[in-house]
């Protein structure tokens, strides 16, 4: 039996030692398993930062198995792409108690020791069964080929993927997606069309100024490169079970993609829905799809396309969300908001604000932030 108690007490003491303590795990895991190097980026800075949150995420929720468990499993599944198999799991709780013992000092009890043991025990157990569990069923990525790279702005492009395995995903979902020209860095996109026939997938992707992988995707990536995509991720932007209501969308910037697959898959049910789409940008120039989403609004009748410059010139100018309270009261429409932390938040709570029914709200956060990815080892 796991001390609860005692185990988030211990790790508050030694997260106080801020980034000494991701730097001393990774040093001791290398020293004793330098065949474990190679699975990780060159540059370590970002994954400190991942396992320290990881980590607190575990221990915080030690005592809630509803939520760690579902955690564990998707961070179980999710490290396949990094080639993570059962035979890793001992050596990295090996550098974890290490670890722990170095900053606990006289702290560190045989007691604490049987504590970390039992709880590092059922974070593998339940990560490699999760692991397990989906290699029965999917690949641990897919390779793919870019088939086009449209450079829509100084900063945008719009790149077209075919995978060599079908990859089957929901719209609104997000793939997490590595470029030879970062390798084992993997960043969350999310495909811009519903499924088609001959699996095809697009990413709309906006470049991150000093980020690592959106350039290497923007500037350097050419038809006939090849990237890896992992397994779908996500529940927040995919359309509900229930009876049909009309749609309210509410797109910032690259956030506009799994909002495009998400009417591509309306329009394919046919079943009486009206879409309106409020898609805010900053400046004009940023809006590199109108001309398409405009010519499938003329085609459409039930699909609207209302673009929001924040800073004008325009007919609309401000907040997306601000821009379609003004217009209707949606209260008996989905209402699916994607875009950057701020824009998600801001407009979640003026939706809400406004009278609509929380579960009614679906959103997805961090399009334009940073990885939401949380890599453990
Ligand atoms: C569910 C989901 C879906 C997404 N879908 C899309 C999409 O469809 N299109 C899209 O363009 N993006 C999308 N993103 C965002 C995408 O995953 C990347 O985060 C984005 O492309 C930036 O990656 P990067 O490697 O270029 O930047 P990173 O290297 O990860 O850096 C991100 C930003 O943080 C800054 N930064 C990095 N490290 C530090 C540091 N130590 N201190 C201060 N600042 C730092 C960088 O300067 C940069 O601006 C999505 C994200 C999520 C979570």
């Amino acid at each position: 039996m796991v001390d609860a108690a005692r185990l988030k007490w211990s790790w508050g003491e030694v997260a106080a030692h801020g980034d000494q303590v991701p730097l001393f795990f990774y040093s001791t895991l290398f020293l004793e398993h330098p065949e474990v190097r190679e699975m990780f980026p060159v540059s370590m800075a970002a994954q400190r930062d991942r396992l320290v949150t990881a980590l607190g995420r575990v221990v915080s929720d030690v005592d809630n198995v509803d939520a760690l468990v579902p955690f564990l499993q998707q961070l179980g599944r999710d490290h396949r792409k990094f080639a993570v198999v059962a035979d890793h799991y001992p050596a990295v709780g090996a550098a974890l108690l290490h670890t722990l013992e170095h900053f606990l000092g006289a702290h560190w009890t045989p007691e604490l020791e049987k504590d970390w043991t039992a709880a590092y025990g059922i974070v593998a157990e339940v990560m490699s069964g999760a692991a397990e569990d989906s290699a029965r069923q999917t690949p641990s990525w897919w390779d793919a080929e870019v088939v086009s790279h449209d450079r829509r702005a100084i900063d945008l492009a719009v790149i077209r993927v075919v995978p060599d395995q079908r990859l089957d995903y929901l719209p609104g979902q997000s793939i997490a997606v590595e470029s030879p020209y970062r390798p084992r860095m993997w960043r969350q996109y999310s495909p811009a069309n519903a499924p088609r026939p001959d699996g095809t997938i697009d990413f709309h992707v906006r470049l991150a100024d000093a980020g690592q992988v959106s350039p290497a995707l923007v500037e350097f990536t050419r038809p006939g490169d090849r990237l890896r995509l992992a397994a779908p991720m996500g529940t927040g932007l995919v359309l509900p079970d229930g009876p049909p209501r009309h749609v309210l969308m509410l797109a910032g910037g690259t956030g506009l993609a799994p909002l495009k697959a998400l009417t591509e898959q309306i329009a394919s049910f046919q079943d009486g829905r009206r879409v309106y789409l409020y898609w805010g940008v900053r400046h004009a120039g940023d809006l590199y799809d109108l001309p398409a989403l405009r010519e499938f609004a003329e085609r459409s009748e039930w699909f609207h396309v209302v673009p929001v410059v924040a800073a004008g010139p325009g007919p609309h100018t401000g907040q997306a969300v601000g821009v379609a309270l003004r217009q209707a009261r949606w209260l008996d429409c989905d209402v699916f908001v994607c875009g950057p932390p701020g824009m998600v938040s801001q407009s979640v709570a003026a939706l809400g604000h406004a009278g609509i029914p929380e579960g009614q709200i679906h959103w997805e956060s961090g399009v334009s932030g940073l990885p939401a990815e949380e890599a453990l080892s």
